[in-house]
């Protein structure tokens, strides 16, 4: 009789459940010297002693050479679009209205890049080569934290071209190599 029941009513095909984790991030050697001095103010990259590449943040070994990267450089406060995105869907509890920006950025005297916001720029003439700087939150906020930096915001000088991104020296760019 319950079969009846059952056979008569509309089969369920999805139910909303939504699911929230907590993580508990163990940062590990390389990353705890670079939080260290992010506290400090300071970005730091690690230099692979096989090939010269500078990581930052540093995982602590060279991905190409699997040497580990013990040498540690400062870096500058500018950097190098690139790639972006423009995101347009808001995330929960983030303060950031959309549109805004998320880009890949190279620090001057690094390799590679890492992933920070843009502000104080116009979405729409944002582009890959453009040279950026970091603008930090006040010193009594800084934390263990990237986003002691809040944002990058442009700067007025010559773009990077593509195939020099990633190989701009920490004593910055002036429009050649
Ligand atoms: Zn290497």
């Amino acid at each position: 009789m319950s079969e009846e029941t059952t056979s008569s009513e509309d089969d369920i095909t999805a139910i909303e459940t939504p699911v929230y984790l907590t993580y508990n991030f163990t940062a590990g050697e390389a990353t705890t010297r670079f939080l260290h001095q992010v506290r400090k103010g300071k970005v730091m990259g690690q230099r692979c002693p096989g090939c010269g590449n500078v990581y930052a943040p540093a995982r602590g070994s060279c991905a190409a050479c699997g040497l580990p990267t013990s040498e540690e450089v400062e870096l500058g406060n500018k950097a190098t679009v690139q790639s972006f995105t423009i995101v347009w869907i808001p995330i929960p509890n983030n303060p950031i209205q959309p549109p805004y920006i998320v880009a890949n950025l190279v620090p001057d005297g690094a390799n590679i890049s890492f992933i920070h916001l843009m502000s104080e720029c116009d979405n729409d003439s944002v582009h890959i080569g453009q040279r950026v700087e970091a603008v930090w939150k006040p010193e009594e906020e800084w934390d263990y934290a990237m986003d002691n930096i809040r944002y990058f915001r442009p700067l007025d000088e010559p773009d990077v071209p593509i195939e020099m991104i990633g190989k701009v020296p920490l004593s910055g760019w002036e429009g050649k190599a």
